[in-house]
């Protein structure tokens, strides 16, 4: 790489929400320890929400300041906020996690210049998919990917049923149902929808997982 393009990328600055150590609580990697490093800022507005905190501020930092936050060779979650709104940043840190395990978790705001480099990718959308999602999950689906649906009292199983079927186009895909929590506690009317359209699922998309935050459970960050 010329040096020109290598002063860039050092000097290149993300807005960092936190970094912490915790076990994944959510998603098809549920219990593996990992590093998280949550970017700030979204442009998203979640009815249920649980990282409002990281929506604004944040500290700038470059990539080698994460690199150096982050021991051991556990695996590395990029989460946010929503990631895809720093992407400049988002490569240069990528170009330093290299030979690491990768995974993110994205709203899908902006296209990604580098799916590939991730070892999986959850994305989150709002059923029912819009075109922009079908175009967000056709780039991802050069790595294997989650699509994460958090299951509220009011989900329709139609826009679930309607984006499995999508979904069931990408041999590398997987669905989650993530019944929505308040605060720690899981949504007793949200599980339950859950765990029925996981059921009803099954037929269509096999691939359907039913997984509650975990880390919420445990009250572990
Ligand atoms: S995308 Fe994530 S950070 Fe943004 S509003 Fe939704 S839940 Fe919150």
């Amino acid at each position: 790489m010329p040096t020109s393009i290598n002063k860039k990328t050092c000097a290149l600055k993300g807005k960092i929400s936190e970094i912490f150590f915790s076990i994944q609580g959510e998603g098809i990697y549920c219990g593996i320890p990992c590093w998280f490093v949550r970017f700030s800022g979204c442009d998203k507005n979640c009815p249920y929400c649980d990282t409002l905190y990281a929506k604004t501020g944040g500290s700038f930092m470059t990539s080698e300041n994460v690199l150096r936050r982050i021991k051991g060779n556990a695996p590395v979650v990029i989460t946010g906020g929503e990631p895809s709104l720093q992407g400049e940043f988002l490569s240069a840190l990528l170009t330093k996690l290299k030979g690491r395990k990768v995974f993110l978790e994205t709203s899908g705001s902006m296209q990604l210049s580098d799916a590939g480099a991730f070892e999986h990718i959850s994305f989150h959308a709002e059923l029912p998919l819009s075109s922009d999602d079908r175009k967000f999950i056709r780039d991802i689906s050069v790595r294997a990917f989650t699509l994460k649906i958090v299951v509220t009292s009011a989900a329709k199983f139609k826009d679930i049923l309607s984006a499995a079927r999508y979904l069931g186009k990408f041999v590398n895909s997987s669905i989650v149902l993530q019944p929505v929590s308040i605060g720690k506690k899981i949504d007793k009317a949200a599980l339950g929808k859950a765990v029925l359209f996981a059921g009803r699922l099954q037929s269509v998309y096999k691939k359907v997982r039913m997984l509650p935050q975990i880390h919420k459970l445990l009250d572990l960050k």
